[in-house]
């Protein structure tokens, strides 16, 4: 039997473009399975970019 931890939408700023961002239930759900301790700190929009910006595909 599995159990699961019940997360809830959060919203966060972005410290890159300072807009508002959800760091959805389901991403808090993959954070805690990769063992991430830190919340994301960047939009969705600038973590792509950074992303893309470093050649490497994930
Ligand atoms: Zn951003």
């Amino acid at each position: 039997m599995e159990t699961k931890k019940e997360y809830t939408d959060k919203t966060l700023t972005c410290r890159d473009c300072g807009k508002e961002f959800t760091f959805t239930a389901g991403e808090q759900d993959f954070y805690a399975q990769k063992g991430f301790q830190n919340e994301p700190t960047r939009c969705p929009e600038c973590r792509a970019s950074r992303k893309s910006s470093n050649g490497r595909r994930g």
